[in-house]
């Protein structure tokens, strides 16, 4: 397969970060984008004493102006835009604060959005390009307390179809990769709060909340996300479009 210019969106940490790390191994090269051009730069630095080929840019998805700055700047067109940025909060809708309700869809839906729109011209100018979005488990199944992120990650189901339609007459395709859970820094966080609002141990969150509805009770591993884009990227899927693809041990099989 030839080596491809790869744009992932929150690519400092955690799922982004790991993906990153694969895909540059394969050769491709990778802009590594996050709101944190510091960790971004961190990873960069990483990939590169590996030998790999990376570039750090500072990049929050709400912003237009970060996303018009990278395009612009750009010397070729993205060829994989990875949609990976995201973050999550906990809470019952009674109390759930709506300017943080807005601010989940911003980044996890809006921003999926504004990213992809503005790499298309540039794939459509190629006829080539691959949009991988990180959804989730939560963009097929709901838990209680996550409205906000359940809602955006649903959404991205519709937009991507969406899109599929609209970009069908060119070799570009869109899919969203849906996994269970990842043990990453966004859910270290969720098993320490989970541990002390429940006064139980992190192990049991772990074992009794988050891997209980899993039929194969194992955490999802990033590099089987980052072998699935990689497998999306090639020629070997340019017809699988508008699909989740669920990572998940068996969860939605129930
Ligand atoms: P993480 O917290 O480790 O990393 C998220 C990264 O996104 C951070 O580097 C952060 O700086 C960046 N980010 C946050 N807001 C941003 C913004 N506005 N603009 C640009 N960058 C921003 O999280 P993770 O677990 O690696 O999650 C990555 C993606 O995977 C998310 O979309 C998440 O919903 C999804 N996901 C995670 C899991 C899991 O179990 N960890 C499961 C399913 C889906």
């Amino acid at each position: 397969m030839s080596k491809k210019q790869i744009l992932i969106t929150g690519a400092a940490s955690g799922i982004g970060q790991g993906i990153a790390f694969f895909l540059a191994k394969n050769g491709h090269h990778i802009i590594v984008s996050d709101m944190n051009l510091e960790h971004a730069q961190k990873s960069v630095n990483e990939i590169i004493q590996h030998g790999g080929s990376a570039q750090a840019v500072k990049l929050n998805v709400t912003s237009s102006e970060d996303v018009n700055n990278l395009v612009a700047a750009l010397n070729k067109p993205i060829d994989v835009l990875i949609n990976n940025a995201g973050i999550q909060h906990v809470e019952s809708l009674d109390s759930f604060p709506m300017d943080k309700w807005d601010f989940l869809i911003q980044v996890m839906l809006v921003g999926v959005a504004r990213l992809t729109q503005a790499v298309l011209p540039g794939m459509k100018s190629q006829n080539f390009g691959r949009v991988i979005n990180i959804g989730s488990l939560h963009a097929l199944v709901a838990s209680p307390y996550k409205s906000a992120y359940i809602a955006a990650k649903h959404g991205l189901l519709g937009f991507s179809k969406a899109i599929a339609l609209e970009i069908a007459e060119n070799n570009i395709t869109i899919n969203t990769l849906c996994p269970a859970y990842v043990l990453t820094p966004l859910v270290e966080k969720q098993i320490a709060a989970q541990a002390k609002e429940h006064n139980i141990s992190q192990e049991m969150v772990i074992n009794d909340i988050m891997l209980k509805p899993m039929p194969k009770k194992a955490f999802i591993e990033i590099d089987e996300l980052a072998a699935s884009c990689e497998f999306l990227i090639s020629d070997f899927s340019k017809n699988i479009t508008a699909q989740a693809i669920a990572l998940d041990g068996g969860w939605t099989a129930q």
